[in-house]
């Protein structure tokens, strides 16, 4: 299935036309209401230039927060308009508001050249629930519409699924594309050795994404609190740990039926729960009652670099510990460092998961490896099952 791409448009498209391109403008907001990390922006902007070079006029739809379909102060998109402009080079509008009239007289009036921000669409009430008035509402602000918000296309939003039906054509942006040709490539096309780390604490919502590699990675190595639930799995005692009860017996199960394709920790560094200086390493069956495990130890950390060192491609979920608290980020990093080797000598390397995405950039490793999905959620689930809502929504491509 794929999709008809932004770059098959032609001039008679393009110019002077608005496009309605929904991104993900869902940044960090710091304690002074500047925005905190700006690379999604970043990655919209190929396909910004790409139209305004094309001479058409982008539109942008985008949600902040989890406003709760109500005007939310904090949640405004109104900072983001200058950061853009700045990045992009090109002069950005912004207007405080999203379906009205005056949002679609503004869309109209746009100048060739400019680019138009309009204001946080769940701010709507029909925006989560994908109120079929809302979408045809906030069609009226394009003459053709451009999905490059991969990080919001598992939503079946009203502004992600509802608008591409009224607009033609309806396409994947640059972003979108660049997003879906990395995963499916590791998704489809994995060259072996394929080894695949997990680790993180959502271990619940990323059963389905390891039981989508099962079958086809060559090694599955396990860190972070998902390591844990196996830990407990096997019956061995795990303290204070964050385990997740209700998975224990999926995960049983998952040992059962591919007893050698997991590659548990040997040894993990536990602490107190809440003290940070007190990082000790324990073998991994003998974590004491009263501490938790935070990382992987050094043994199990030189054997994953060992495993990732063979690989010809490599996809990454999930930190292997606390990476947050320094001290039980050592594993993370060499988890981090690992891949990079692994992309130096020819591996093709992804990494998804929105804190792994952030970890592999806090430790300056990002743009060293193939590819950091901005997706998260979004990314687990293309991984998973192949398919994403807001994908569906827009053309197929021409054969
Ligand atoms: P991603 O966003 O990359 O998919 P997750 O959201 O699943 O990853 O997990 C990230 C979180 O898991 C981090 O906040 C990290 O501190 C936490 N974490 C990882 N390992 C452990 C552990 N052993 N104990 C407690 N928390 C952990
Ligand atoms: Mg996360």
């Amino acid at each position: 299935m794929r999709k008809r791409s932004l770059r098959s448009l032609d001039a008679a498209v393009l110019t002077g036309r608005r496009a309605l391109v929904r991104v993900d403008y869902n940044v960090p907001m710091n304690d002074s209401g500047g925005i905190g990390d700006t690379t999604r922006l970043e990655g919209t902007l190929p396909t910004l230039r790409l139209l305004l070079d094309g001479g058409a006029r982008p539109v942008l739809l985008s949600h902040l927060g989890r406003p709760g379909g109500r005007v939310v102060p904090e949640n405004s998109l109104r900072p983001v308009a200058s950061v853009l402009a700045q990045l992009l080079g090109s002069p950005v509008r912004f207007v405080p508001c999203t379906d009205t009239p005056e949002a679609v007289e503004a869309s109209r009036s746009l100048p060739a050249g400019e680019v138009l921000l309009l204001e946080n669409t769940r701010f709507l009430p029909g925006e989560t629930s994908n109120e079929p008035g809302l979408g045809e509402r906030l069609a009226q602000l394009g003459d053709f519409y451009v999905n490059d918000a991969f990080g919001t296309t598992h939503r079946s939003h009203a502004s992600v699924v509802g608008v591409p039906t009224h607009l033609e054509p309806a396409v994947a942006g640059l972003l979108v594309e660049l997003e879906l040709d990395a995963l499916s490539r590791v998704r489809e096309a994995a060259t072996r050795p394929f080894i695949v780390a997990f680790g993180g604490a959502k271990i619940g919502d990323k059963i389905p994404l390891m039981e989508a590699f099962l079958t086809h990675a060559d090694r599955i190595l396990v860190g972070g609190a998902m390591a844990n639930t196996f830990l407990a799995a096997l019956g061995m005692p795990t303290g204070k740990s964050l385990v997740e009860g209700g998975a224990i017996e999926t995960a049983a199960d998952i040992l059962r039926r591919v007893p050698d394709l997991l590659l548990l920790p040997e040894d993990l560094v536990v602490g107190e729960p809440g003290a940070a200086g007190s990082a000790r390493v324990v073998a991994a069956d003998a974590i004491p009652a009263d501490l938790a495990a935070y990382d992987i130890g050094p043994a199990t950390r030189a054997r994953f670099s060992a495993v990732i060192s063979t690989a010809r491609t490599f996809f990454w979920n999930g930190p292997m510990g606390r990476f947050e608290t320094r001290g039980f980020d050592e594993g993370t990093r060499e988890v981090a460092r690992a891949a990079v080797i692994a992309t130096e000598s020819g591996a093709f390397t992804v990494i998804g998961g929105g804190d792994s995405a952030r970890a592999i950039r806090e430790a300056g490793l990002d743009l060293r490896v193939s590819h950091v999905s901005t997706g998260g959620g979004a990314a687990l689930e293309y991984l998973a099952h192949g398919a994403l809502p807001g994908l569906e929504a827009l053309d197929e491509d021409e054969p």
